[in-house]
């Protein structure tokens, strides 16, 4: 069995380069009742939900997407699930899958395509306009109790027990035996003892086989316990029509991802696109720090991975891959940044700490200082970005923007839809069902200079409290006030002042030198508990709103719109739970509802 791909971590191969094809197709494909489930699967049933434990190479989803795009029939979605703690580099899995391109090539092409930064996270792929990926690296056992969806068909792949005990733990078959229905099957490559009785006892029939190639036995079975699946969600067929109020990157971002899923969308707009804080030339895309794993990392990592991934693919934006430095400037950030890297768990591929040497390296100037560095950030125009998002989208410009209810649907300027999307920022205040969210605004004023001869070398980002860019059409951007008391918009030249004060302070070798060339003030908003608000409308299910992105709003309103448009079709809810819930505009109603009773 020597050349198949084996794990570092498990002393185990991912499969067997013989036949490692065949072998996915007979245990966890027919396992499953597959493909047959899909020819004959009643209309009505669209939705397929496959989760399996252990993406590894991806050859067992790359095998299912074959299956699916020849047997079933055009109106039917697949949704492939899958857990993997250590995952393998977009590279790794074309040399290793490379064996057969000429069965699954434009397939495995596909997924490298779209293969996310290996970022802990949940990440949503959608990889064909019928089949989507949501890949989750974390650990199983941290990941699975977070699930809410229903499973069709399992597929258990997770490394043999004895080699592995953690990928079938009581929590997995907890979590298995959650996300199950009537009908739901499973299948797994072994017969050992421990998954026999774990998924019995999470109430499974238990059917042996006959196992693959020199495997003797392998088991399947049905799920007959109790239904303790998420009800299935039928808003895929009830929800055609989205209205979405505010062409900045929420608003621009939410109509993308709903009008990808083949809804009809239009955006209204009061001004112009990006109006407001989403209007600036150019703003930086990095995560927002925090030294803890928890529900804001889960967030900023998934939303971190899902704007590398998304930017890089939009045509016009000018896009700058050039990496962001974060100066260690004190001891308090060295803890801080050292405590995210243990607590994230990113592969050092995307995020690691080099010395003041090294980052002079990366910077092509003297910064002077230790730095985290982040090769994949970079920066865009969110302007065009918004641009970019919209061009494919139905929109009124100039609109008032009014709403009211009409039974079960909404209207907008006496246009119907089945669901609203409020993106308006601050603005959104202005809708009766949303006025209660406290959100609030903060001025940021940015400042264009011109090169001067030291700046000019600058290859990366670098922050510090602040931030610069390297020149982009011939100027630099140089960022940002943060000022939560002021509310106007004017550009003020003693805010230009500190803003190169804090850039000297932070970098003397480019002292002395910088003039503004102009800037941009706009108001961001942001909550009272600072975390974005995105979901839909406590006591209103059609009503969405995705407001107070704050400063990383390249990031945030990136993924809200995944979150909402996901929701609006019915899909499986795309990050963690407890992530959900944090983001939720249902939180303030709850910890109100907490404080009182
Ligand atoms: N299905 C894979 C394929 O098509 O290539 C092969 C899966 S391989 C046999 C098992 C995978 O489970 C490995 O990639 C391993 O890193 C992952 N894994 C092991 N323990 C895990 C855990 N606790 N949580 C998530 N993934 C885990």
């Amino acid at each position: 069995m020597s050349g198949s791909p084996r794990s570092e971590h498990f002393d185990d191969i991912y499969f067997a380069v013989e036949d490692g094809l065949e072998e996915t197709k007979h245990v966890f494909l027919a396992g499953n009742g597959l493909p047959d489930r899909w020819q004959n699967r009643q209309t009505g049933r669209e939705r397929f939900v496959v989760a399996e434990t252990g993406f590894g190479t991806g050859l067992n989803f790359l095998s299912a997407w074959l299956s699916f795009e020849a047997h079933a029939s055009a109106e039917q979605k697949l949704e492939f699930i899958s857990f993997e703690k250590y995952p393998l580099s977009a590279t790794q899995i074309k040399d290793y899958l490379g064996i057969w391109s000429d069965k699954i090539g434009t397939y495995l092409d596909r997924l490298v395509q779209v293969y996310p930064l290996r970022v802990t996270g949940w990440h949503k792929i959608q990889v064909t306009d019928r089949v989507s990926l949501l890949l989750i690296f974390d650990d199983v056992n941290r990941a699975i109790p977070e699930l809410r969806t229903t499973v069709d068909a399992w597929f258990l792949d997770g490394h043999a027990p004895a080699k592995n005990p953690e990928m079938w733990s009581q929590t997995v078959f907890e979590g298995i035996a959650r996300c199950s229905d009537h009908g739901t099957t499973f299948a797994t490559f072994t017969a050992a003892g421990v998954a026999k009785r774990g998924m019995r006892e999470a109430g499974f029939t238990i059917e042996k086989r006959r196992g693959f190639g020199r495997k003797r036995d392998m088991i399947v079975g049905v799920y007959e316990g109790e239904n303790q699946g998420s009800p299935r969600q039928e808003k895929e067929r009830a929800i055609k029509s989205v209205g979405v109020i505010g062409a900045g990157l929420a608003g621009t971002a939410v109509a993308a991802s709903l009008h990808a899923r083949g809804l009809h969308v239009e955006l209204f707009e009061k001004e112009y696109i990006a109006a407001g804080a989403s209007g600036n030339k150019r703003g930086l895309f990095n995560p927002r720090f925090t030294a803890q794993k928890g529900p804001d990392s889960d967030f900023y990592g998934a939303a971190y991975a899902r704007a590398a991934g998304v930017l890089r693919s939009l045509d016009d934006i000018s896009y700058q891959p050039h990496g962001s430095l974060h100066l260690v400037t004190d001891e308090d950030k060295r803890k801080r940044f050292q405590g995210l890297l243990s607590a994230w768990e990113w592969h050092s591929d995307h995020v690691v700490m080099v010395d003041a040497e090294r980052a002079d390296e990366i910077a092509g100037i003297h910064v002077g200082a230790d730095a985290l560095y982040l090769p994949d950030s970079g920066s865009v125009s969110p302007e065009l970005v918004c641009q970019a998002l919209a061009r494919n989208i139905e929109i009124r410009i100039g609109a008032s923007s009014s709403l009211e209810k009409n039974g079960d649907a909404w209207k907008i300027d006496g246009r119907q839809f089945d669901a609203v999307v409020i993106a308006a920022g601050i603005g959104s205040l202005e809708y009766a069902l949303a006025e209660d969210i406290p959100l609030g605004t903060v001025r940021g004023q940015v400042t264009y200079a011109s090169a001067t001869v030291s700046s000019s070398k600058l290859q990366a980002n670098v922050c510090y409290g602040g931030y610069i860019s390297p020149v982009v059409n011939g100027e630099h951007v140089i960022g940002s006030t943060f000022q939560p008391w002021l509310t106007e918009t004017q550009v003020r030249e003693e805010d230009h002042d500190q803003i190169i004060g804090q850039l000297e302070d932070a970098i003397p070798s480019l002292q002395g030198e910088f003039q503004p060339l102009g800037g941009r003030a706009a108001l961001r908003t942001s909550s009272k508990d600072r975390v974005p608000v995105i979901g839909a409308i406590a006591g209103a299910k059609t009503l969405y709103v995705s407001t107070a992105h704050g400063s990383h709003g390249l990031l945030s309103a990136l993924l809200a719109a995944e979150v909402i448009a996901a929701d609006i079709s019915g899909e499986t809810p795309i990050l963690p739970d407890s992530v959900m819930r944090h983001i939720s505009p249902a939180r303030f109603v709850e910890r109100a509802r907490k404080k009182s009773g």
